[in-house]
């Protein structure tokens, strides 16, 4: 009898050994948030900025407060992103962009770099980084003359572009930026749709309500969006107003979301407005005022919440 129970037991281990097992495949597409702030100076939130992984190549699009910090918690080295891509030119979208080019410069792991830093986005791209090598010419000079280390690595590779389309097509991934309407007085300002075998991420940047976005983020397996609010009490203040005339309420984005309806949708660069007497809205409310319009697959985005897209989209949040 005891025989015959261990060859059972050996014939379902043959029996599991040649069976195809379910392995999580790994998917080579993956998009992570690197700051999900507004402007606001927080330690928890880091500046607006999003890492893609795609293949072998990876990029940023925008470069706020903290990206280099972010990137070596992932353990990326700076040395190692093709392509920064920029959105628009408010200074939380770009007060990083010295930071990711000058620190990634530097031999250590987490810089390293020895090729050109290359820039792409909207008219401006140019003059910021022409005036942001004169600001720091003097570090470029003494770091090259001190330190030996290489120019090509401190160079700089800028691709302006001044109208909708495709920005950047290679090894199988295509960048398009698109125009999204940010404000009256706030041109250029864009958003990016990044696809790669088959499958697509889209992030909204800074905007209103904007049916461009739409049209690019429709059947998008992740479609991330900026949002705005504040309590009604503070929406009484006209400067409060202006502020939150230049993003999306939680609401307006749900009606973005619901007509796009992506695989997965989420939320970052969150502006949640206080002063000293009104606190912010809380994220139960960010997701209460969006579930008024949209039923669908939510996620509200932390620094380093990242989504992996292969045939299902998979979020990580990270862990120390
Ligand atoms: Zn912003
Ligand atoms: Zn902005």
């Amino acid at each position: 009898m005891r025989k015959v129970m261990l060859a059972a037991a050996a014939l379902s281990w043959a029996a599991f050994l040649i069976a195809p097992q379910p392995v999580h495949a790994e998917s080579d597409f993956k998009v992570t948030l690197l700051g999900t702030a507004s402007p606001q100076p927080r330690a928890d939130r880091f500046g607006p900025s999003t890492l893609i992984e795609a293949g072998d190549q990876k990029f940023v699009i925008d470069a706020g407060r903290g990206v280099p910090i972010r990137l070596w918690q992932l353990k990326v080295s700076m040395s190692k992103i093709d392509v920064l891509f920029i959105t628009h030119y408010h200074s939380d979208h770009v007060s990083g962009v010295p930071d990711l080019w000058l620190t990634g410069w530097l031999p250590p792991p987490f810089g390293g770099r020895k090729t050109p830093f290359h820039v792409i986005g909207p008219v401006g791209a140019k003059t910021l980084m022409d005036n942001l090598q004169k600001a720091y010419a003097d570090d470029i000079r003494i770091r090259l003359a001190d330190e030996k280390l290489p120019p090509e690595g401190v160079a700089v590779e800028v691709d302006e572009f001044d109208k909708d389309g495709v920005v950047y097509e290679k090894n199988g991934v295509k960048v398009t930026a698109f125009t999204n309407h940010h404000g009256d007085l706030i041109h250029p300002s864009v958003g990016y749709k990044i696809e790669y075998k088959g499958h697509s991420a889209v992030i909204s940047g800074d905007t209103t309500y904007n049916e461009n976005v739409i049209k690019y983020g429709t059947g998008a397996d992740l479609l991330i969006h900026e949002v705005g609010m504040a309590r009604p009490e503070l929406m009484k203040i006209p400067a409060v107003q202006r502020i939150i005339a230049h993003h999306t309420p939680p609401e307006e984005v749900g009606k973005v979301f619901a007509q796009a309806k992506p695989k997965l949708a989420a939320y970052t660069h969150i502006v949640m407005l206080s002063n000293g007497q009104i606190p912010e809205p809380t994220l139960d409310d960010l997701v209460s005022q969006t579930r008024k319009t949209y039923s669908g697959p939510l996620e509200v985005g932390e620094d380093l919440t990242s989504f992996e897209i292969g045939d299902t989209v998979t979020v990580h949040r990270f862990k120390q």
